[in-house]
Order: C-alpha cells, then sequence, then structure tokens
C-alpha cells in the first residue's frame, strides 16, 4: 500500500525539519517557505513517515492510506 502525504499549506511554518529528516520525502520551497511533499510514503517507510509527521512543530502533515483514512 502506498499512502499520501499532505502539508497544511496554511499552518507550515517552513522550519525545515521534514525535510531534513526525510529529504526523499519533503522539500521545503524557498520561495514561499512551505513544504512540499515529494512521494507517496511506500509501506517499507510508513514508519519512518510517521515519525516525521510527529515531529513537525506545528502538526501540519497527515498522512492517509489508499481509502483516505487519516494514518498520521
Ligand atoms: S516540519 Fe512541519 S512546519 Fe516544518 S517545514 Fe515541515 S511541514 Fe512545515
Amino acid at each position: 500500500m502506498k499512502y499520501k502525504i499532505t502539508i497544511k499549506k496554511d499552518i507550515c511554518i517552513g522550519c525545515g525539519v521534514c525535510e531534513i529528516n526525510s529529504p526523499d520525502l519533503f522539500k521545503v520551497s524557498e520561495k514561499e517557505s512551505i513544504s512540499e511533499p515529494l512521494a507517496e510514503v511506500e509501506d517499507a517507510n510508513l514508519e519512518k513517515g510517521m515519525m516525521v509527521a510527529r515531529m513537525c512543530p506545528v502538526g501540519a502533515i497527515e498522512l492517509f492510506d489508499s481509502e483516505g483514512k487519516k494514518v498520521a
């Protein structure tokens, strides 16, 4: 299964914690100072994706499974 990452752009502060910890999944736009997801999360990386979501200081990162159920 793959999991979709979404960023709550209205609350992301562009701190870069997500990109530093998982540059394969997140990139902070230099222009907008907002994180953007780069890929979907594979099963093998789900723990990592959930860990980074928990590390976001403002709770801007969410993960959804293929049925749209929020997992983080
Ligand atoms: S860790 Fe959260 S607030 Fe910081 S850039 Fe990533 S999504 Fe935005």
